[in-house]
């Protein structure tokens, strides 16, 4: 370049003579002009090619922006859509007080996820539950985006086996907007039975406003985003939305750094030329003129020689202002040279990296940077990315772009595009991880488990998943707010990270839900070991502001190869396990079993014939006697249920009650229960009450306290003839909320007893702050007595207790006379039991009804 033409300029000099001069500077003349075209033309394709790449990058990046938006919206519409909950609540019937009062679905969308508008279709397209930006309206759907989403539910409803929700871009009043709709499932809950309509439609709606297409734009790296206006038309930095652009056209800024470049450049070409036409001109008059031909030409050379080291400093000075540095390698990969900006980019020092290859200074990805200059036919506008390190220790990245040199080599230019990495990098971690936990999300999970799942678990080094869902965390939320609740899920979250190792991976897929993925542990001992370790460390008391607070967890077990070799069916079986670890209890850990599919669809199955059969009048009413030790006279009875199901014959409430409680049926037998106790107890004679078992979940549901007003005033009953069952589950549960309800309770004029005593472990408190009337030493200890001294002290310091606190206490179960003697020495109160009477159909207890009064006898024992 500059340098070789000097040298040219100082040989012409040493041969001069007149005429070979003359020659010779017409050449040269030729020459430099030839190099003057060559290097504006070079100039003019270098800026060009930057304007086309940079629009290129910058439209790749809008269209990736819009990509993501719609991933990030059809995964947030997809966590909320297959979700058991959802489809009790939203599509089995529509709730708006659990999805929007409690906020499972409902103002925290527009909060979180900026979402303007969230809306359920039933199966028949109506719109059942709007929520726009954040408040509960009654507008449709259709009406508030002004055109028919027929296609969007259909396509979602399309959408509902394979769990695929799907998104559309379409335009809400001249803006654009992305609609994401998905069939609302039961997801993986194996507790939710689902019906023969079509499923409903959960639908999410971004309005892409300028300020949140700004946003968007900020996080891609790309300028000023925002909707086209008309006179953008024929920009080229343009990208329609929706089919055809039937939402709109997004615009953006393009930096077009070309332009800038030619800016600078071209003028600086334009002087130099100037300049050398003028000193070609002077020498040419001066060698026509003849005289001083050598020393004139001489001098003139000279002075383009100064001229041509301007004009290489202007170069220099171009090539410095840009951000980017230059570099030049000869054929053995040995830099030559190296731009100032250089140093001020790296760091490094100029001098040190002359000389030294260029492998040792960069390495990309790949391999060597001389492995990727040496590509066969490599397209010279592909740049390559390639990392080196600071002064500082730090990684950087920079994307290099290189082409051959004629003689050998190569040159071209770096770009430092670290930062830029380093936002794409957080992007993807922010679309990976959950954001209250910064633990990885679902999609992490799929990802991670698929790819340990294509390297095929054996035996000997099994894949196992944990699937985890909190016990009692519900309360904490409801009592202590949100707030509390998260630093919960932030505790739970990092003490589950501190039992795992390394490589496994701890994610949050759900509200109280986590999932673990084990790959260092072969045998089940380990697994149960580990279990063990992580509900010792979640049990441990969370502090939070004053107060201390107790979670705990059960554990869902599933493995590969073992149980499965799917990600889906793997997560599927875990979460049966957890079930089935619930129902033992909580708070442990089942490993997944094949019968336990078979044993939830029975249980499914006995759910749909309940909900038949408690419609249909298949529940039956037994009544067992109550009785008072000390004289035999009956006092009352407890009303027992049982099912009388047209093929398995009756079925004892032990069976069905649970399910009934998880199905959310209770309420409906309950209902049923309590008032045929009412209607029977109102026609037996006045001094005897009726004991009614509740449920603990029935406490939960706002409306008992109605529920019991309405039989009472229904049936006419004295209120004081009625007596209510509850455990201390109730109180354990939610201790205030069930003295609320308890005290209203009470002032209807019914009473309350403690059933099951002695079976849990906190009892004597409760029994002591509650408005209790009588308790229920439960059968259990009548059943050993006789076999421990202590079960009879034990009933002695109850009946004890029951005194203190003026409470009326009852033995159940009692089997034999032996049984009954002894609480008769205790001075025990009340008593039931087969030995006094089994409970009896209705028609059997009011024929004992009829024989007392004729006989005037109290017991039939
Ligand atoms: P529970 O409240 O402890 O009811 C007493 C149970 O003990 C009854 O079983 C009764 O048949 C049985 N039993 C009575 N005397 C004896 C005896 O001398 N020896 C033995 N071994 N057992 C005796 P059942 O009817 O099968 O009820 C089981 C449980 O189901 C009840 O336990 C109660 O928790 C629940 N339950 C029954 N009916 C209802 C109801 O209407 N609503 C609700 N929520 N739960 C109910
Ligand atoms: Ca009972
Ligand atoms: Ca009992």
């Amino acid at each position: 370049m500059p340098k070789n033409l000097a040298s040219i300029v100082c040989t012409l000099t040493h041969r001069s003579s007149v005429s070979l001069t003359r020659a010779s500077l017409f050449k040269f003349a030729g020459l430099l002009a030839g190099v003057f075209v060559l290097a504006s033309v070079s100039l003019v394709y270098l800026a060009h090619d930057l304007d086309r790449k940079e629009e290129v990058e910058s439209a790749f990046y809008t269209q990736k922006a819009m990509q993501s938006l719609e991933k990030s919206l059809r995964s947030t519409v997809k966590d909320y859509a297959f979700w058991g909950d959802a489809y009790k609540h939203l599509h089995t019937e529509v709730d708006p007080d659990w999805a929007f009062v409690r906020q499972n679905i409902g103002p925290t969308v527009y909060k979180d996820f900026g979402f303007q508008g969230l809306f359920v279709v039933d199966d028949v397209n109506r719109t059942v539950y709007s929520v726009v930006k954040g408040e509960l309206k009654t507008v449709e759907v259709a009406e508030w985006l002004g055109q028919s989403i027929t296609p969007i539910l259909d396509k979602a409803r399309a959408g509902a086996e394979t769990e695929t929700p799907t998104t559309v871009f379409i335009n809400v009043n001249g803006v654009p907007a992305v609609v994401a709709a998905a069939a609302i499932t039961p997801g993986t809950d194996p507790t939710v039975v689902p019906d023969d309509r079509q499923p409903s439609v959960l639908i999410f709606v971004d309005v892409l406003n300028s300020t949140k297409l700004a946003l968007i734009g900020n996080d891609f790296g790309v300028d000023r985003l925002q909707i086209a206006s008309a006179g953008e038309a024929g920009s080229a930095s343009l990208l329609p939305l929706g089919d055809g652009g039937v939402a709109g056209t997004v615009h953006w800024k393009s930096s077009k750094p070309g332009l800038r470049l030619l800016g600078i450049g071209l003028p600086l070409i334009g002087i130099a030329a100037l300049l050398v036409c003028l000193m070609v001109w002077t020498i040419l008059r001066r060698t026509t003129a003849g005289a001083q031909a050598l020393d004139a030409s001489y001098a003139s050379l000279q002075s383009s020689q100064n001229a041509l080291a301007t004009s290489e400093a202007r170069f220099r000075d171009v090539v410095e202002a840009s951000s980017d540095w230059v570099w030049e390698i000869d054929a053995g990969w040995r830099l030559t040279f190296l731009s100032e900006r250089f140093e001020v980019v790296t760091g490094l020092s100029r001098e040190a990296w002359v000389g030294a290859t260029i492998d040792d200074l960069l390495c990309t990805e790949l391999g060597t940077l001389s492995q990727w200059l040496s590509i066969p036919n490599r397209r010279p506008d592909i740049s390559v990315q390639c990392r080196y390190v600071d002064p500082q220790g730090r990684e950087r990245i920079t994307r290099l772009s290189a082409r051959a040199m004629t003689g050998g080599g190569f040159r071209g230019t770096a770009t430092d595009v670290t930062e830029e990495v380093e936002a794409r990098q957080r992007i993807e971690f922010l679309s990976q991880h959950d954001a209250l936990t910064g633990l990885p999300n679902r999609t992490r999970l799929r990802e991670f488990l698929d790819g340990k799942l294509n390297a095929l678990p054996t035996l000997e080094q099994p894949l196992i998943m944990l699937s985890l869902d909190l016990d009692r965390f519900k309360p904490v939320n409801d009592l202590l707010g949100h707030a509390a609740g998260d630093a919960v899920l932030n505790a739970v979250s990092s003490r589950l990270a501190d039992c795992v190792r390394d490589g496994d991976l701890v994610a949050r897929i759900g509200g109280d839900e986590f999932v673990l993925i084990l790959t260092d542990i072969s045998s089940q001992d380990e697994v149960e070991t580990l279990c063990r370790r992580l509900i010792d460390s979640i049990e441990r008391p969370i502090a939070i502001d004053e107060q201390e607070v107790f979670v705990s967890v059960s554990i869902g077990i599933s493995m590969a190869p073992t149980d499965a070799l799917e990600a889906a069916e793997l997560l599927r079986y875990a979460d049966i396990a957890l079930y089935e670890a619930k129902s033992a209890g909580r708070n442990t850990w089942r490993f997944y079993a094949g019968d336990m599919n078979a044993r939830i669809i029975e249980r499914r199955r006995l759910e749909s014939d309940l909900r038949f059969g408690i419609k249909h009048g298949e529940l039956r009413l037994h009544f067992q006697p109550r009785y008072r030790i000390a004289d035999g006279q009956m006092v009352g009875a407890e009303a027992l249920v049982r099912w009388q199901h047209p093929e398995r014959g009756l079925i004892p409430p032990d069976t069905f009650i649970p399910i009934a409680e998880e199905s959310g049926l209770i309420i409906a037998l309950s209902n049923w229960v309590i008032s045929t106790a009412c209607r029977c107890a109102a026609q037996w004679p006045e001094n005897l009450f009726v004991s009614i078992n509740l449920s603990s979940t029935e406490f939960k549901r706002g409306n008992l306290v109605e529920r019991i007003q309405k039989a009472l005033h229904d049936t006419r009953i004295d209120p004081a003839r009625v007596e209510l069952e509850i455990t201390e589950s109730v109180m354990l549960e939610d201790a205030a909320g069930a003295m609320e309800v308890m005290r209203t309770l009470k002032r209807l004029g019914v009473r309350i007893a403690m059933d099951d005593f002695g079976t849990g472990y906190s009892s004597l408190s409760y029994l002591r702050t509650f408005p209790f009337d009588g308790l229920k030493i439960d059968r259990s200890f009548l059943n050993r007595l006789g076999e421990s001294e202590d079960d009879n002290a034990i009933i002695l310091a109850i009946v004890g207790l029951g005194r203190a606190l003026s409470l009326t206490v009852t033995a159940e179960g009692i089997e034999t006379a032996e049984h009954l003697q002894l609480l008769k020495a205790v001075s025990c109160d009340e008593g039931q039991g087969y030995f006094l009477s089994r409970p009896l159909e209705v028609e059997a207890f009011d024929a004992l009804l009829e024989r007392l009064g004729h006989t005037g006898s109290t017991s039939n024992a």
